[in-house]
């Protein structure tokens, strides 16, 4: 089963990895490391605590198997960057002090985490098994918006916790890790733009509510309108706020974002757009209550990618929801469709317009 999956994922890179290194070197002017390829990665990704994520309808080892995908279909291991766990003071720029504390209560983190006997587990258990996992994955979102203004495209095999607030997390998600990012970056450029596209199934609440009110950064979503969390005080904070029903396929879904999404980039113009592309609008997702088929997706993350390469405008795709144990093989097939196509040299950094 994995020798199959392997060697199929072998046949869609092998033609492809010559154009990585071109893909690579074609954006941003600073002196690159020409060996590496902007996608985030760290072993510490994946999580697991005593087993009791089994639990929980969730491949907890979703990046470390979409890293392994991607090494059989060709790429050296040694090429992906590794992030550092993110700092409580880069977590503190969009989190209170209280919330961050309340993680050291077990009762705390077993309702964010939807796992009700983790409650009974030992903090240090949690902290080494969930939450540090998440604090690598938000580092990789910081390391990866950075990567994305350095190399045009950057790719972070985790993060994308979208229902995290200020004070408060929910449906699994600890850290609002994009908004950690695009506050480190208005550190030492203030006056960068930023689109949130959110094609994750769930809608975006938390980081509409976290980055609501500055006109810096636009949020554009479409989600499940019958799922979690409903949230109707985030939704007037996005920008581009586009619920369908469940049950939506390929058809009505790609319509919807091709006609939305440019006019969303052109309005916005933004010099940053972080894609949070979760996959659980799966037709077999049992989450996200939608049927895109898995061509759907790897269809969707090409529009979005060509959306922004064709415009010279840096883009950051971070993996999100999306938990099946076929996810992380369309992700995997997603991304080496990306290099193949999107970031080849005929499209990146020459050609305008791609879509
Ligand atoms: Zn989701």
């Amino acid at each position: 089963m994995e020798a199959g999956r392997g060697s199929r994922m072998a046949a869609v890179f092998v033609p492809i990895l010559a154009l990585i290194a071109h893909a690579t070197a074609s954006g941003g002017t600073d002196a690159m490391p020409t060996d590496k390829i902007p996608i985030v990665f760290s072993p510490r990704y994946d999580m697991g605590v005593l087993g009791i994520e089994r639990f929980h309808p969730f491949d907890a080892g979703k990046p470390g198997r979409v890293h392994r995908l991607l090494v059989e279909g060709g790429i050296d291991p040694g090429r992906f960057f590794i992030p550092e766990k993110v700092s409580d003071k880069d977590l503190l720029l969009v989190h209170t002090p209280g919330y961050l504390s309340s993680l050291g209560r077990s009762a705390a983190v077993a309702t964010i985490a939807e796992l009700p006997v983790a409650a009974l587990i030992p903090n240090a258990f949690l902290r080494r098994g969930l939450l540090d996992p998440m604090r690598y994955a938000t580092g990789g979102t910081v390391l990866g918006a950075n990567l994305a203004l350095r190399y045009g495209w950057a790719i972070n095999l985790s993060g994308g916790y979208h229902h995290a607030k200020a004070d408060t997390g929910g449906g699994f998600c600890f850290f609002a890790d994009i908004p950690v990012a695009v506050n480190k970056l208005w550190e030492d450029k203030a006056e960068l733009k930023v689109l949130v596209v959110d094609l994750d199934a769930h809608q975006g609440n938390g980081t509409a509510s976290i980055l609501s009110g500055d006109g810096r950064v636009h949020l554009f979503d479409i989600y499940n309108r019958d799922i979690y969390p409903r949230d109707g005080e985030a939704r007037r904070h996005v920008a581009y706020d586009h619920p369908v029903g469940s049950g939506t396929g390929d058809a009505e879904y790609l319509a919807l974002l091709r006609r939305e999404l440019p006019r969303a980039v052109e309005e916005t113009d933004p010099d940053l757009i972080i894609y949070n592309a979760g996959t659980d609008i799966f037709e077999r997702d049992p989450l996200g209550g939608m049927a895109v088929t898995d061509r759907g997706i790897i269809a969707r993350d090409e529009f979005v990618f060509r959306t922004a390469i064709g415009r010279h405008i840096p883009i950051l795709m971070v993996l999100s929801g999306g938990y099946t144990m076929e996810s992380a093989g369309i992700i995997a097939r997603s991304i080496g469709n990306l290099i193949g196509k999107v970031l080849s040299p005929d499209t990146t950094g020459r050609a305008g317009g791609g879509n």
